[in-house]
């Protein structure tokens, strides 16, 4: 476990060298959704400390004990989230990658200010305008950043999941020229098959679970 992580991040500081950026500016969350804590203990162990799910009850049935028995990890909640589920979202994680609607920004302000917790948030961008995909299209993500600020909330980066079939160079490229337009400086960017290309293209945060914990099936 400590080799795969050590050749991770080996991968990342060259990338992020080939692409003039210091290996530093970049966050590894290990994607641990669907492993158990004895697949997780190990990454633990060998020194990762942050890790990402996409539910928010799988979070909450294996993390307070993980983080009890470790302080100081950081969770990311990479996937969807239904405006229900904000409470509970907002309690247990550090920083939200899928604020995609006004619903959702309107349940995150009403708990951010409720529980005076304020976890990093992105904006989710649909780079590829795929129907099934959760995110605002490119065009209206001012208009979703400036709806988010009015109501209290402070988002700090994008995010992106590149359609299958593509190139997803051309849709990291975009989320980073997207960002920089706004005005935001974090990138969410790159999962275990295209991280290096992501980290070239400026991600600030990479999800990558198969290549650090493994096959999920
Ligand atoms: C599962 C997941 C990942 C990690 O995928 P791998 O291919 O296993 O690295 C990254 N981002 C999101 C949104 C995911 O759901």
């Amino acid at each position: 476990m400590s080799q795969a992580l050590a050749d991770i991040r080996a991968r990342i500081a060259s990338a992020a060298r080939a692409g003039g950026r210091s290996p530093d500016e970049v966050t590894l969350i290990a994607v641990s959704k669907t492993f158990g804590a004895d697949t997780i203990e190990p990454v633990i162990a060998a020194g990762q400390r942050v890790f990402g799910e996409n539910r928010v009850q799988e979070a909450q049935g294996k993390w307070p004990a993980l983080q009890a028995a470790t302080p100081g990890i950081a969770l990311h909640l990479i996937g969807q989230l239904q405006s229900n589920k904000a409470r509970e979202a907002v309690a247990l994680f550090d920083a939200i990658h899928s604020v995609d609607r006004l619903s959702l920004a309107k349940a995150l302000a009403a708990e951010t200010a409720r529980q005076n917790r304020s976890p990093l948030l992105f904006l989710q961008v649909n780079t590829g305008e795929e129907p099934q995909k959760g995110g605002v299209a490119p065009k209206e993500a001012a208009g979703f950043l400036a709806e988010c600020r009015s109501l209290g909330l402070d988002p700090q980066g994008l995010m992106c999941i590149p359609p299958e079939d593509e190139e997803p160079a051309l849709h990291f490229a975009l989320l980073a020229e997207l960002a920089h337009r706004l005005g935001l400086s974090k990138l969410s960017m790159g999962m275990s098959a295209d991280f290096e290309t992501a980290v070239k293209l400026g991600a600030t945060h990479i999800r990558v679970g198969s290549a650090i914990l493994g096959s999920r099936v």
